[in-house]
């Protein structure tokens, strides 16, 4: 969990709890509990059990028991729930976003962007209720019929990251309930406030006991004992490659289901035509909003030598202007990492990149802990010059470091975008068309933004990526559906005798 010197000793009593079976009690089975903290300023929110495998046995177990009559409530009567869910989320927004804010920091125009992809996810799939389409088509055979339908695939267990804590939560469970699943969310232990407000949203809005429950606790313990449960069928996970694979792994021995959304290094082209204004814009929201903790944050900027003088001086000065602190204060530009063990993450990179890598710090590098940043987990924005196989240029930082690249083509700077292991975001800002579009063509990523930030998905539109960002699935608009949903084909024979595909001879009469 979070260390921070300032330990408050503000003691709670027995806390928020797990929420098993449309019941919000403590774990039965473990005593151990986990500390709730204002990564800015250190301060006590909540405290929250250390579940066991035990819990996690009962939430399943609930999840099992509710199932049959949620799937056979009709979908549109599920996508009313859902709308109700979503009004709750919007007459709770600002306070929702601040409460997201204390827990894991970033500002407060990002936690409220945070909580409205909740109300868009909760009203896109509220009206999935009245589609959910499948296909009617042709027979190859006289008098027979055919369609395909989609099945819920029964218990499905979501392991989400802290880094959108309500936006995460509720691309999984929006999905999986139109498509007549039930949930165990096990939500990140660095937002567990949030994960708590989204479930108390939706067992107002109506959700039946055991449709969606929630458990606390350890990734190694709590998220793999729930990824390993036998009756979970589809587990959907977002985190890091790292634990991803291992997600993967346990799933492929038994042949079950799995999405992985995963990690990225996503870079942003500037070419010689862009506007550089625009493009400078655009590089400062993706590099630093979320304090570079997002999946699609810009880590790489690849500027066209004719204009990278310009562009990169712009960058450092705006880089060094940024306002830090506090997320809450509506000032503030940028916020703290979520915890010392991320700052130091990113600080062993920053030092790996400046020895090893022998980049060139352009501003930044320094861990922020001293007067108003003292009691908080703050870090400089911070500016590299680098190349393309350095490991900062390589791997994942999550955290406000961005690394910038020289480059002489446009074919140089796809070629350098597409060098990674990861293919989540890209984006390139130029104003000929016919780079935009080969862009498009030639990006290996899942998202390819032109004239736009490396950050900025809808809700309505597929999410994920190529390469080591997952496993093909996709989140979001209607691709979900498919992760969270069986597809089944149905054959009416109308014709009175036994016809047999492939076999029969048709002729016309
Ligand atoms: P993480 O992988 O450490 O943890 C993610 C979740 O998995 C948490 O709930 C954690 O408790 C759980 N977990 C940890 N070990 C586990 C195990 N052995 N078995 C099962 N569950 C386990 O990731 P994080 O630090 O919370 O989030 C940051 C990462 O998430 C970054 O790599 C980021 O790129 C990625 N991310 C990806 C997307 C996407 O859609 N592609 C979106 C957001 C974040």
């Amino acid at each position: 969990m979070r260390k921070n010197k300032n330990k408050a000793e503000i003691h709670f009593e027995a806390g928020p709890y797990n929420y098993i079976g449309g019941k919000w009690s403590h774990s039965g089975n473990s005593k151990e509990v986990f500390e709730n903290r204002n990564p800015a300023t250190g301060e006590l929110l909540s405290v929250y059990p250390q579940s066991s495998k035990k819990d996690v046995d009962c939430a399943v177990t609930a999840a099992k028991n509710s199932l049959e009559a949620w799937r056979k409530f009709p979908a549109a009567k599920r996508g009313e729930i859902l709308l109700k869910s979503m009004k709750l989320l919007m007459e709770r927004k600002e306070s929702l976003a601040q409460g997201m804010t204390r827990e894991m920091g970033k500002i407060l125009k990002e936690t409220s962007g945070d909580v409205q992809e909740a109300i868009d996810t909760a009203f896109y799939y509220a009206g999935e209720g009245r589609r959910l389409f499948g296909q009617t088509t042709t027979s190859e055979l006289p008098d027979k019929f055919s369609m395909s339908v989609r099945m819920p695939v029964g218990v499905c267990a979501l392991i989400t990251p802290w880094n959108f804590p309500m936006a995460i939560p509720s691309w999984k469970i929006y999905p999986a309930l139109i498509c007549g699943n039930t949930v165990v969310l096990k939500p990140a232990s660095y937002t567990p406030d949030s994960a708590r407000h989204l479930v108390e949203v939706l067992e107002e809005a109506g959700v039946p006991a055991g449709v969606v429950n929630l458990v606390y606790g350890r990734g190694d313990s709590v998220g793999q004992a729930l990824a390993d449960h036998p009756e979970v069928r589809l587990v959907s996970f977002t985190g890091s490659s790292a634990v991803g694979s291992k997600v993967g792994e346990l799933c492929g021995r038994v042949l079950k289901k799995c999405g992985l959304e995963l990690g990225g290094k996503n870079a942003q082209i500037v070419m010689e035509d862009a506007d550089l204004d625009l493009a400078l814009e655009g590089a400062l929201w993706g590099a630093f909003g979320t304090t570079g903790q997002r999946c699609t944050a810009t880590s790489r900027i690849l500027i066209h030598e004719k204009v990278y003088k310009n562009f990169s001086e712009s960058l450092v000065e705006r880089a060094r202007a940024l306002k830090i602190g506090n997320g809450l204060n509506p000032h503030v530009e940028m916020g703290p990492l979520v915890s010392e063990m991320q700052r130091q993450t990113v600080d062993k990179y920053v030092q790996f990149g400046k020895k090893k890598d022998r980049a060139k710090l352009l501003t930044g590098g320094e861990i922020l802990n001293k007067g108003e940043y003292e009691k908080g987990f703050f870090y400089q924005p911070t500016v590299f010059a680098g190349a393309p196989e350095m490991k900062i240029a390589q791997e994942e930082i999550f955290g406000p470091v961005v690394i910038l690249i020289k480059i002489k083509s446009f074919e140089e700077a796809i070629s350098v975008l597409n060098n990674t292991r990861y293919g989540l975001s890209g984006s390139i800002y130029t104003r000929d068309v016919n780079r935009a579009m080969r862009s498009i063509r030639d990006m290996e990523t899942g998202i390819t933004y032109i004239n736009a930030p490396t950050i900025g998905a809808e809700v309505h539109l597929p999410f994920g990526g190529v390469k080591q960002t997952g496993n093909g699935h996709r989140e979001a608009g209607t691709p979900a559906l498919d992760i969270f949903s069986e597809w089944k084909a149905v054959y009416i024979d109308y014709s009175g005798r036994l016809q047999k595909a492939q076999m029969e001879e048709v002729k016309p009469k």
